[in-house]
């Protein structure tokens, strides 16, 4: 079997002198009603935790910076800067020293328990204590007061109870996407908790956000329209109970068949057609524009999907338009899309680099992945790391990509995108006379918006002179179009038959 993941040689010595050996472990977090776990590592006799994982049981954010190779941990009440490699930390500006430098591995920031819980227990309003003895760390139970979530199907729609510990004060609504966000006031919510309850049987996706002037949010993106719901206050135990009428409401459990898009029909694709009017994308040597190549071959492959009208197409575009991302991703969302391809060509410096990728979402849950998210707005940081093959290039910035390519967690759509990713190498390697440079995952911003399975393919290189020939030529346009076609027939074949 061909590995999934390709790390270029350059990459691996890169990680392998920044990760010495370490024995990777997990810890207990003992909180309201229950422990939770979280990762840790042991280096040295130190014992070392991750730092976005005990966030995420704290609340507050976590912000990666990655130039300055800094990471800051903010909540109401502080802010802590992280310098990798360092054992200083700066807490509301004063400086303190944890004795071990924090640590990155594997995309995670590691910090030493016994040093760093302390400086963290003084400035948040929970009590926060390390056991060494029972490998625990121990946080006051009684800060949460928003505590648990459940969700159940009734007959005539869905129930959802939110638990508190006292009445609070809230604010229902209702966004695009079918988001049902609840506002409570004074909420101190037990994330850790509230997020474990997320089933995909109703919703595609869970957020808890802990805002600031102690606004809690609960946003939960449910599998049906949102039109008709009310809502009250219910006791014993102390709840905020939402009713969502809906006689559609009736799910198949029987089956344990992947559920893809709104239905388990794939009949909806949606074709995006990478940047576009003043987004010309990468631009080759003889002026070649990426924006004009990619509309070619997605018209192509909109034509070869409407012939056989098994499928629906929609294009984010079909002219030369600037769109931003969330329009593209709305555009995905809004059509119900199944499947969504986003087409490009790639670009590098060194304009030898030649041959097609094929990239799959992997979600942005890594504590590098999310500063790439962080960088949404200054493009396709994705398109210009394809030279990874010499590490001395702009070392700065391969760090967090070698850590997004290592170290992946898994969504409800992972699977689905990586099997119609496989399908597309198989036939580009069947097709296409450019070099293979196989599949990546990636945390295409584009793509993380879809709540669909989604690949993202970039034709060939444009910064090569005998590439960017080939992406004008109607022929190789036509090969990759008709490449992507066979695999969405079989991805539609195989998911539709389970
Ligand atoms: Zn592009």
């Amino acid at each position: 079997m061909r590995a999934v993941i390709r790390i270029s040689i350059g990459l691996i010595v890169l990680l392998a002198i920044a990760v010495p050996t370490i024995a990777s472990n997990k810890i207990k977090v003992a909180v309201a009603g229950g422990y939770e776990e979280i990762r840790s590592l042991e280096e040295n006799d130190v014992i070392y935790v991750s730092l976005s994982e005990l966030a995420g049981i704290l609340g507050g954010t976590i912000d990666w910076e990655i130039v300055g190779h800094t990471v800051s941990y903010r909540d109401t009440d502080f802010t802590i800067k992280l310098l990798i490699g360092s054992p200083f930390l700066n807490l509301n500006d004063t400086t303190f020293n944890m004795t071990h430098e924090a640590i990155l591995d594997r995309g995670q920031l590691f910090v030493p328990t016994a040093t760093f819980l302390p400086l963290l227990d003084r400035v948040t309003s929970q009590n926060i204590v390390w056991q060494p003895n029972d490998n625990k760390i121990q946080i006051d139970s009684d800060y949460f007061n928003v505590t648990d979530l459940s969700v159940q199907t009734k007959a005539n729609g869905l129930l959802i109870d939110i638990y508190l510990t006292t009445p609070l004060a809230y604010e229902i609504f209702v966004t695009e996407g079918n988001w049902l966000n609840v506002s409570i006031r004074d909420a101190r919510i037990n994330r850790s908790r509230i997020l474990s309850r997320r089933n995909s049987q109703y919703m595609y996706q869970l957020k808890v956000h802990q805002v600031e002037n102690n606004t809690g949010q609960v946003s939960i993106r449910l599998r049906r329209n949102v039109t008709d719901w009310s809502h009250k206050i219910a006791y014993n135990p102390t709840r905020l109970q939402i009713s969502i009428k809906d006689a559609n409401f009736q799910f198949d459990t029987a089956t344990n068949r992947p559920v893809i898009g709104p239905d388990d029909k794939i009949d909806v694709i949606v074709i995006d057609p990478g940047h576009g009017g003043k987004d010309y994308g990468a631009i080759g040597q003889n002026g070649t524009r990426e924006k004009d190549i990619v509309l070619e071959i997605s018209k192509k492959l909109a034509k070869l999907i409407r012939k056989d009208k098994q499928l629906k197409v929609v294009l984010t575009r079909d002219r030369d338009k600037t769109l931003s991302l969330e329009q593209r991703a709305r555009i995905a969302n809004d059509a119900g899309a199944d499947l969504f391809v986003s087409i490009h060509a790639n670009a590098s410096p060194k304009k030898q680099i030649r041959g097609w990728n094929v990239f799959f979402l992997a979600p942005a849950l890594n504590d590098s992945a999310r500063s790439v998210e962080q960088l949404e707005n200054s493009y396709f940081l994705r398109e210009s790391y394809s030279d990874s093959d010499d590490p001395s290039i702009d070392s700065d910035y391969q760090d967090p990509v070698a850590s997004i390519l290592s170290e992946m967690l898994m969504t409800e759509f992972q699977a689905e995108s990586h099997d119609l990713a496989q399908m597309i190498d198989r036939e580009f390697r069947r097709r296409l006379d450019t070099p293979a440079r196989g599949i990546d995952q990636a945390g295409f911003f584009v793509l993380n918006k879809v709540f669909t399975p989604s690949v993202l393919i970039e034709a060939a290189f444009i910064s090569n002179k005998i590439e960017e020939k080939k992406l004008k030529n109607k022929k190789y346009q036509e090969k990759v179009a008709r490449g992507l076609y066979e695999a969405i027939k079989r991805f539609k074949a195989k998911y539709e038959s389970n």
